[in-house]
């Protein structure tokens, strides 16, 4: 089909790709961008031969000069504690190799279920609990996915699939378009959610190109977003949002709890007033899951109630996330019981 191939040797690679590439990879250099000296951290290369840098310009650039306690460095740069092995922690804390029935899927819940749709993220956030999923493993081409759709299709009592990863919008468009069409096509899936912290360190990911595959079906499209503190926010990311509105779509928050970025509940509440601020409604703050590499990042769970419980006293009831956590075995995730402190 020669007028394929035409239009896609014309195809110009969008905006989002290039930022995509042009990510900063050394500790040196990201340190240089924020006119920090390597004496000032305790940064380490063997941790990030383990789990690479990545981080985006467009991220980088929210960050304060100068201030080696940034929250948004802390969440993306290697560090020694990172390499001293923590009792508890390890490397599938959430047993999710276990609930891969075909590669690509990860089945936990009843009536809905993750896509393993790319292996790559935009970001390496050194506390995340994928950092070591096979991903290798979950690779798979169209041909493959095929496995994936006929599982769907013979699971009846699944109403809505997550698009995850890794981070879902790495992959190409046409590829996600393609899969989205396939689900529309199974007559019990309703909803088509997706799981994305692209468009917060990439704005420019959410363009015609995605508006267009994602409100292209019948499923209902809702955008789940992962931001962690206030200063992630600022007019890119709001107007990538009012992007998303503008079709329809619903636009939640998650967050992780994470000491050194966001263990209080100032800067918590601060974080729902800015998300509702640009139309998001905050959905879930997560207790930290006991991955290796990320035991820095871990506050107590009676730290956690605590900073929870102050959070409700400052926040009306709607911009409060729901506290979770991740448990195996259980059937959803574990909403962190009310207790006096
Ligand atoms: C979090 C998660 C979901 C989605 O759960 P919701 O509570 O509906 O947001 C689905 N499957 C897995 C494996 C998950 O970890
Ligand atoms: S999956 Fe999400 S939390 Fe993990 S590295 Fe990618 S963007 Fe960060």
């Amino acid at each position: 089909m020669p007028a394929i191939i035409a239009s896609q040797a014309i195809d110009i690679q969008p905006s989002w790709k290039t930022e995509f590439s042009q990510c900063v990879s050394s500790i040196d250099e990201l340190l240089a961008c924020l006119q920090l000296k390597p004496g000032q951290l305790a940064t380490s290369h063997q941790a990030a031969r383990d789990f690479p840098l990545r981080v985006p310009r467009p991220f980088i650039e929210r960050m304060e000069v100068g201030n080696p306690n940034d929250p948004l460095l802390a969440q993306v740069l290697p560090v020694l504690q990172e390499t001293q092995p923590a009792v508890g922690f390890s490397s599938d804390p959430l047993e999710e190799t276990r609930h891969n029935p075909v590669p690509g899927i990860v089945h936990k819940y009843g009536n809905r279920l993750l896509l393993i749709v790319s292996p790559s993220c935009a970001i390496n956030c050194r506390y995340c609990f994928r950092r070591h999923f096979p991903y290798q493993e979950n690779r798979q081409n169209k041909e493959q996915w095929q496995q994936a759709l006929l599982y769907i299709g013979k699971s009846k009592e699944i109403n809505e699939v997550i698009f995850s990863g890794g981070d879902p919008l790495a992959a190409n468009d046409s590829f996600l378009g393609w899969l989205a069409e396939q689900i529309a096509n199974i007559p019990h899936i309703k909803r088509l959610r997706i799981h994305s912290r692209l468009p917060v360190v990439i704005p420019s990911r959410i363009d015609e190109s995605f508006l267009s595959w994602a409100t292209a079906t019948r499923l209902v499209p809702i955008m789940v977003l992962h931001i962690n503190h206030g200063n992630e926010i600022n007019p890119s990311v709001a107007d990538m949002v009012q992007k998303l509105s503008a079709k329809g779509m619903l636009v939640l928050n998650q967050t992780v709890l994470l000491k050194g970025v966001n263990d209080s509940s100032e800067v918590l509440a601060q974080l729902s007033e800015s998300l509702y601020d640009i139309g998001v409604t905050p959905y879930y703050l997560h207790l930290l899951d006991p991955v290796a590499g990320a035991s820095h990042f871990d506050i107590s769970q009676q730290r956690a109630l605590q900073i929870y419980a102050q959070l409700q006293g400052e926040l009306p009831g709607f911009l409060v996330p729901k506290l979770v956590r991740e448990i195996p075995g259980e059937k959803s995730k574990t909403l962190m019981a009310k207790k006096k402190i």
